[in-house]
């Protein structure tokens, strides 16, 4: 059998509808942008497997820090015990962060970073005695697959079978020119019952790469903190230089309170989970009242073979080299855009860092289930790029080493593929 057919069954896909999927590619290696099938066939990873890698597969320095790591210690119980690692993680990771930050608490994806601070903005009013339950988050938000994650996620057709289950939460529109006073004037109505306020920092992800100004944001943060409300910045898929800075909150004047982060947090390599806060939500907890700690922790915190390959992936990102190649793609991705500007067949071309995403006219409704995403998927994976459509939204978001060789190969098949679909 081959390994297709041996996948076919055992194995239920994420986000997949099992009855007659589109084919599952098997992949035997990767390296660098590309990975190899094993019929030999070479893709380029256009976007980063899931937006997790940002310095290409398999890179020799993760790799070599996690072997080494894994000889030395793969794992302890993090409650009661500490490592080296996860210390040292930390320390470097605090200080990058625009803001106050003093503290990680380590977990296992973007959805438990996310579920980790709304419980720490939960409690910090429980602790506080000032029970504040309400929640303020963007209609088309996305913060995870989790229970809590999801009740602060727009609701979707990702979220409908569970909707009568998910919390009530305060939708508001993303903010511009023109509705930002009223968003501010229904936080200033709402003000002290609200817990916090969750978003995503200027590019909201898996809601199509729909994007926003820091200057709207700021005055949201800003609203908030006038009522005390916590702020939460959701940077899972921002961070790590996907948006050109090493944080998107860095365009803000405003802190926020929390950080969320993912994803690119281990170059792609582990699964790990890091929210972080400042002291102001930390002392809330200091007490000699045992039902003031965060009761919150799970089997693999801080496993120190993904703080390993953190530290790795930030030793890289922080070399010159990598912000140049942050800067190579996102000044080659504006001048693409401005190369298919007003094609009539896009209704919309948004860039930001390394991001950039093209809305294709459908002369319908648009949504997720639009059947031409699955001719844009098809097209370009017959062309050796994965791309994965978001509805009718195509988007870019490579590893930061794309050669511009390779870039210039997607652009392209992009303006092909405006001339075949
Ligand atoms: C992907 C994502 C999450 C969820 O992360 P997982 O690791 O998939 O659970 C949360 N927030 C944002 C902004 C994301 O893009």
């Amino acid at each position: 059998m081959s390994l297709a057919e041996r996948d076919e069954k055992v194995i239920w896909h994420p986000y997949t509808q099992m009855k007659d999927p589109l084919p599952h590619v098997p992949v035997v290696r990767a390296q660098g942008v590309y990975l190899f099938a094993e019929d030999g066939k070479k893709y380029i990873d256009a976007v980063s497997s899931w937006w997790v890698n940002i310095h290409g597969h398999a890179h020799p320095h993760i790799a070599e820090k996690v072997a080494e790591q894994l000889r030395t210690l793969e794992h302890v119980i993090f409650a009661g015990f500490t490592h080296e690692p996860a210390v040292q993680l930390a320390e470097r990771l605090l200080p990058l962060l625009p803001g106050d930050q003093t503290k990680v608490f380590y977990s296992d994806n973007g959805s438990t970073a996310v579920e980790v601070a709304l419980k720490m903005c939960l409690q910090y009013w429980t602790n506080t005695s000032k029970a504040r339950t309400k929640i303020i988050a963007f209609k088309e938000a996305y913060h995870g697959d989790t229970f809590g994650a999801m009740s602060v996620s727009g609701r979707s057709i990702f979220t409908d079978p569970f909707n009568a289950l998910l919390f009530d939460v305060e939708f508001i529109d993303l903010p511009n020119a023109g509705n930002i006073e009223q968003l501010k004037s229904r936080i200033n109505y709402l003000s002290n019952e609200v817990a916090c306020f969750i978003f995503e920092p200027m590019v909201l992800g898996a809601s199509g790469m729909l994007m926003y100004d820091a200057a709207y944001l700021d005055q949201l943060i800003e609203c908030c903190q006038k009522h005390g409300i916590l702020t939460i910045a959701d940077e899972v898929m921002t961070g790590f230089g996907r948006t050109g800075k090493y944080f998107s909150c860095e365009a803000l004047q405003n802190r926020p309170d929390i950080f969320c982060l993912s994803k690119g947090l281990t170059g792609g390599t582990m699964p790990l989970g890091v929210t972080t806060c400042n002291n102001k939500m930390f002392n809330a907890f200091l007490s000699e009242d045992k039902l003031k700690t965060l009761y919150h922790g799970h089997s693999f915190t801080a496993n120190p073979v993904a703080c390993a390959a953190a530290l790795a992936s930030l030793d890289i990102l922080l070399e010159p080299d990598t912000l140049l190649n942050i800067k190579r793609i996102s000044e080659s991705h504006q001048a693409f855009a401005a190369k298919i500007g007003g094609h009539p067949k896009l209704k919309n071309i948004r860039q930001r860092g390394t991001i950039l995403a093209m809305e294709w006219e459908t002369g319908t409704d648009t949504c997720y289930l639009n059947g031409l995403r699955n001719q844009l998927y098809l097209y370009f994976l017959e062309r050796g790029i994965v791309m994965r459509p978001l509805g009718n939204i195509l988007y870019i978001l490579p590893p930061y080493v794309i050669s511009n060789e390779d870039l210039e190969y997607i652009y392209q098949t992009i303006l092909q593929a405006l001339k075949d679909i």
